[in-house]
């Protein structure tokens, strides 16, 4: 499959952060960037065109003909000059879904946050109106708004592994996959015991095979296992996009939370920023603190505490 479209100027430095990490080292003739992410090919070329290649290519471009949507309220219609397809709308927009994510594990400071969410067909409606899609493509502010009405409308659970919890599981586990396993089928399993859902699907957010996925769960005795395991679920499943969003708003005020109790504005992610605000909390309070506000298996660590 193969999608192109012009996309406008204010979404392009969004769309090339987007794929930084997914970005190949080589590009064709003409193009800024060439990204492989997942199964789909994105090439962004200089004259301000876009193509979309391979099996999720439609997944990929709806990400951004909603942006232009919302921030340009451009409607591109793609199709004009393709044979229909028969299944072009998000699975997600009709059905009734559990889903789960979770966030935090790419940044050095703040917990871990894994919630399920359930999503019934009659409230995706009301979801889509508030706003909820995948959160990559709302602000921190967007999300501040739209997560508390969230959290009235649908039934979810949330666990938040504080630092001091993560770093001695991690000191057991030494594995954050199984980390992430863990905290994944507890979510759901809380969630499945609230009420007996109606729904066709349990989807999470695929970070590791499946088979790899139940191996982390060995010792486990309560495993949820109808699971569907997806990348880029957020995009295709509004339950793992509310599911996101929820996650990533109680990240947000833990990591504020955390901030107010050193006095120190703790930054996202796991850059230079990170290890100077770290090296000052290192210096002040020694490994301990980094160890009440920080996952300390990162390489931020031996960078900041190296003598
Ligand atoms: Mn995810």
């Amino acid at each position: 499959m193969t999608i192109v479209f012009k996309v406008s100027d204010n979404i392009k430095a969004k769309m090339i952060n987007h794929y930084q990490k997914a970005a190949k080292s080589t590009k064709p003739p003409y193009a800024v960037f060439q990204a492989n992410d997942a199964d789909t090919v994105i090439t962004l070329y200089e004259s301000g065109k876009v193509m979309f290649q391979g099996l999720s290519a439609d997944i990929d471009a709806q990400i951004w003909l909603e942006m232009e949507r919302r921030i340009n309220n451009r409607i591109i219609d793609i199709n004009q000059k393709k044979e229909p397809k028969p299944n072009s709308k998000p699975s997600w927009y009709l059905d009734s879904t559990i889903g789960s994510d979770e966030v935090g594990t790419g940044d050095y400071f703040g917990p871990i946050v894994v919630s399920a969410a359930y999503v019934s067909a009659e409230n995706t409606k009301k979801l889509i109106t508030l706003g909820v899609c995948d959160s990559k493509l709302l602000t921190d502010e967007q999300i501040k708004k739209i997560a508390p009405q969230l959290m009235q409308i649908i039934p979810y659970t949330s666990f938040v592994l504080d630092n001091p919890s993560y770093n001695q599981m991690y000191e057991q586990v030494a594995n954050l996959n199984k980390i992430k396993a863990i905290l994944h089928n507890k979510a759901l399993l809380s969630l499945l015991n609230k009420a007996d859902f109606t729904y066709q699907k349990i989807v999470v957010d695929q970070f590791v095979y499946p088979q790899k996925y139940f191996a982390h769960l060995a010792d486990t005795t309560q495993i949820v296992r109808n699971i569907t395991f997806e990348t880029k679920a957020e995009s295709r499943y509004l339950s793992v996009a509310a599911a996101s969003i929820i996650s990533r708003y109680l990240f947000l005020k833990a990591l504020s939370d955390l901030s107010r109790e050193i006095k120190v504005n703790l930054p996202l992610g796991a850059g230079t920023l990170v290890d100077q605000v770290a090296k000052e909390i290192f210096q002040k309070h020694g490994l301990a603190g980094l160890s009440k506000i920080a996952k300390l298996n990162f390489k931020n660590t031996y960078r900041v505490t190296e003598k």
